[in-house]
């Protein structure tokens, strides 16, 4: 599709190479704002490489990185301030869901009556709402992985990244949850890959 607009994100030859391994060889694209992109790959291929080039966790040997026209491939990743629900990011097991949520809200320092309120609209969004005061232990898999939905989505991220998020479900499961995101994503109109 041909688009003026400015891309949220580009990719311009993106290269990364862990000694012999090359795991990313000039990777170009184009992320629109609104859109949701899907890597496929076989396990090996790069993808989780990708996103954490694009997060900023991982620098590129060549290539540049755009965000709205503007240069980021330097710029580190908690100025990058994308959603990221990859799996060492797991959810607080003792903690509440709610703190759970709070968690990246807390770090930009908004109010505290502004936290409650956006926990609770964020939990209404991934079919929880009441479970504020459980633990993450206390949640199916299912559920947890809404938690860590909610808490990726919570600081309204200019662009969500999330590696497998389904992954570690049952087939089932990932088969309804996968049609959920797909709603809820939709329904916040997010860019994520
Ligand atoms: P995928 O997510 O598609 O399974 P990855 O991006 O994790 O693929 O891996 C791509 C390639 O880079 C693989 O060959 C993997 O072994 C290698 N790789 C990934 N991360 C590292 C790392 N930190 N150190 C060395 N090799 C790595
Ligand atoms: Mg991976």
């Amino acid at each position: 599709m041909v688009s003026r607009e400015t891309p949220l994100l580009t990719l311009s030859n993106i290269s990364k190479r862990y000694g012999q391994t090359v795991a990313l060889q000039e990777v170009s694209l184009e992320l629109q704002h609104g859109e949701v992109l899907a890597l496929l790959g076989p396990s090996g291929s790069g993808k989780s490489t990708l996103l954490r080039v694009v997060a900023g966790l991982t620098h590129p040997d060549e290539g540049a990185l755009t965000l709205d026209g503007r240069e980021i491939t330097h710029v580190p990743s908690h100025r990058r301030g994308f959603g990221m629900m990859f799996q060492q990011f797991a959810l607080f097991p003792h903690r509440s869901v709610a703190r759970n949520i709070a968690f990246g809200l807390e770090m930009h320092r908004w109010p505290a009556i502004e936290i409650q309120r956006r926990v609770t609209e964020m939990l209404e969004l991934v079919g929880m709402a009441g479970y504020e005061n459980r633990t993450i232990f206390e949640l199916s898999g299912g559920e947890q992985q809404r938690v860590a939905l909610a808490r990726s989505l919570a600081p309204e991220p200019p662009l969500l990244l999330l590696d497998e998020p389904l992954g570690s479900l049952d087939r089932r499961l990932r088969e309804r949850l996968v049609e959920e995101l797909r709603e809820i994503l939709s329904h916040v109109s997010t860019t994520a890959i």
